[in-house]
């Protein structure tokens, strides 16, 4: 998506780190297990209590989708 030469090395540099982010596990907000996986766009499932949260894109929490938006909005 974002790995096209149009796009500077910062961006994909933020994408690529967007991406390891996303195949991260966090924390669930319900049991407070860090079971809560990725499993689509802004979709999150703990794997442990099966709580399904909508949050940011590429983090359960919309910090990071805010700080990427500025990236690639310079
Ligand atoms: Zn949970």
């Amino acid at each position: 998506m974002l790995n096209t030469p149009r796009y500077g090395r910062k961006v994909r540099n933020a994408y690529r780190e967007m991406q390891k982010k996303s195949k991260a596990l966090y924390e669930c907000p319900k049991c407070g297990k860090k079971k809560l996986k990725r499993i689509s766009f802004a979709v999150w499932q703990c794997k442990s209590c099966g709580a399904t949260i909508a949050g940011g894109a590429y983090q359960p929490n919309t910090e990071a989708g805010l700080n990427a938006l500025r990236i690639i909005k310079g």
